[in-house]
């Protein structure tokens, strides 16, 4: 097999295709300019032809293209700190729940890379540190713009939370719909896919655990 050093191939137009991707670290703070475009293109001329298709018709010609700036758009928060967002904190004697309900996302399932969207609802108890209301949509519009799994972004979600404010609980709950289970496979529109993670006084204290999934679901369900 090729050893990624030595490609055997001519240098020239392709050549890229070999290059490992810059380091994410090299890249802090950056997004979509991060992403190669130029081959995503390929790909997707590639996918086109595969399945049959003429990707020189006109109403093609611009598809590698468009693909690639949506794809550069959805996984931009492969390039981006999502933890970045609760660094700015306040001091507050609160020590109640905050809870910030219905945060609509997409993502990506990254099985199908077909997208999953839903709300999800963030709840923590501060020990001392509350976060600006908004930082947390952001957590979550930067974690679910990568190719992800349910279960995975509802656990990044929580753990940033955790470990970036100190709360004393955190409760993420994760509702979404799957295009993957929607429009293919078995076909089930309207199925949701409910997962949770629930860190500090909300795993170990029912009566918290009761409280914080009353506010989420309460009154309307
Ligand atoms: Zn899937």
């Amino acid at each position: 097999m090729n050893s990624p050093s030595q490609p055997d191939r001519n240098p020239g137009s392709l050549s890229d295709e070999l290059e490992d991707p810059p380091a994410p670290a090299a890249n802090a703070g950056l997004s979509i300019g991060t992403v190669d475009h130029e081959r995503i293109a390929r790909a997707v001329r590639e996918i086109l032809i595969a399945v049959g298709e003429d990707p020189d018709r006109e109403g093609l010609l611009e598809t590698p293209a468009r693909v690639a700036r949506m794809y550069a758009e959805m996984f931009s928060g492969l390039h981006a700190d999502a933890g970045i967002h609760l660094k700015k904190v306040f001091t507050e004697t609160y020590d109640e729940v905050v809870l910030i309900r219905d945060i609509s996302f997409c993502s990506m399932c990254e099985h199908h890379l077909l997208p999953f969207s839903g709300m999800a609802h963030i709840g923590y108890m501060p020990d001392g540190k509350v976060v600006g209301l908004s930082k947390l949509a952001r957590v979550v519009e930067t974690v679910a713009r990568r190719p992800q799994v349910q279960e995975r972004l509802t656990e990044e979600i929580a753990n940033l939370v955790e470990s970036e404010l100190g709360a004393k609980g955190v409760a993420v709950v994760v509702e979404a719909s799957h295009s993957c289970m929607t429009i293919r496979g078995v076909k089930k529109p309207g199925s949701l896919c409910v997962t949770s993670s629930m860190k500090g006084k909300f795993r170990t204290n029912q009566s918290s655990r009761a409280e914080i999934l009353q506010l989420i679901y309460g009154e309307r369900r």
